[in-house]
């Protein structure tokens, strides 16, 4: 047992273990096969190597918590501005200051303080079955509240962070009020007591146990590009619905996967030269399009499949707000009993 242990623990620590001059230390909650390749494609281009280690994006935040200054990452590359915000909270970020980053990265989708930064973003749009469901019955997320929806709504729990920021976007243009209302609401209106993650709601909808379901575009797009046929046929039979596009609307709810340097990082020069690589045109596309997500760079296009959606008016909130407000939407889902 304990040779085990310790045969684990090396093979986690090893790789970083030795802070090379000049190389940079990326802590990443995306998989190896999802950034690896662009990775490589900068280390080519720059000369720079990169270590990659990946793992769960808030075991990656207590990994840096634990490790403090001794730290070997020079970047965290974890998902939702909430997150990133924690970071930031928790003392583990750094600021940076790069015209290329804040000329290709749209103002709302980094940090105010430039200590974080938006690589992709994705919505959480509602997802139908298109069977039962005509879109013209679907308008707004504040409508998800009403009691026409009972039993029919599947959405994960509240101890995932994706729930909890789009509950603070809405605290956020809407007040504590109205956010407590809604989450009450839609809890009275959910079809079963949250399990799984957002790809099992979008299973349960086409398996007939619900008629909507709230999901990352990514997963969607994942299970239609999956090779699992019982993925992409559960997919098939669930839409899109953008809700709150209405002239007043304030769009749909975004957020982004993005990056950090951290306060430790021995080689932060090199570590924003990546963060640069990142927002080029050429790694925007590939990393947006291999985990179907949006570019956050508006001049490149997003994949095809993800233009098939069609366009939407996203939310245009600055994104630091969803860390802002996080406390608050936990306590309100704890209040409603969301799950
Ligand atoms: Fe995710």
């Amino acid at each position: 047992m304990l040779k085990k242990f310790v045969l684990v623990t090396t093979l986690l620590v090893s790789p970083l273990a030795a802070v090379a001059e000049g190389e940079v230390n990326v802590y990443s909650s995306r998989q190896e096969q999802l950034i690896k390749p662009i990775l490589d494609k900068f280390t080519a281009a720059s000369g720079i190597k990169v270590n990659l280690v990946t793992g769960k994006d808030d075991a990656l935040i207590e990994r840096l918590k634990l490790e403090g200054e001794n730290s070997p990452a020079d970047l965290l590359m974890t998902a939702d501005a909430g997150r990133l915000s924690r970071a930031k909270d928790l003392g583990l970020s750094q600021a940076v200051e790069s015209e290329a980053l804040k000329t290709a990265i749209p103002e709302n989708l980094r940090d105010p303080e430039n200590q974080w930064f938006g690589l992709t973003y994705r919505a959480r749009p509602i997802f139908y079955v298109k069977e039962k469901i005509k879109p013209e019955d679907l308008s707004t997320y504040a409508d998800l509240a009403d009691p026409k929806w009972k039993g029919k709504i599947c959405v994960r729990s509240s101890d995932n962070i994706y729930n909890q920021s789009m509950l603070a976007s809405m605290i956020a243009s809407q007040g504590t009020e109205a956010a407590t209302k809604w989450a009450e609401g839609l809890v009275k209106n959910f079809a079963r007591p949250p399990e799984g993650g957002d790809r099992d709601q979008l299973k349960a909808a086409a398996a007939g146990m619900c008629d909507l379901a709230i999901s990352n575009t990514y997963y969607y797009g994942q299970m239609l590009a999956s090779e699992a046929p019982e993925d992409k046929a559960a997919a098939e039979k669930m839409a899109i619905f953008w809700p709150d596009q209405g002239e007043q609307g304030r769009g749909t709810h975004i957020n982004v996967s993005g990056a950090t340097v951290t306060k430790a990082a021995k080689n932060k020069e090199n570590a924003v030269k990546l963060l640069e690589y990142l927002v080029g045109d050429e790694a925007q596309a590939w990393y947006a399009e291999h985990n179907q997500e949006y570019p956050v760079k508006t001049t490149v296009p997003a994949s095809s499949l993800l233009k098939g959606w069609g366009d939407f008016k996203a939310d245009s909130i600055n994104l630091s707000e969803l860390g802002k407000h996080n406390a608050e939407a936990v306590k309100i889902m704890d209040t409603v009993g969301w799950k």
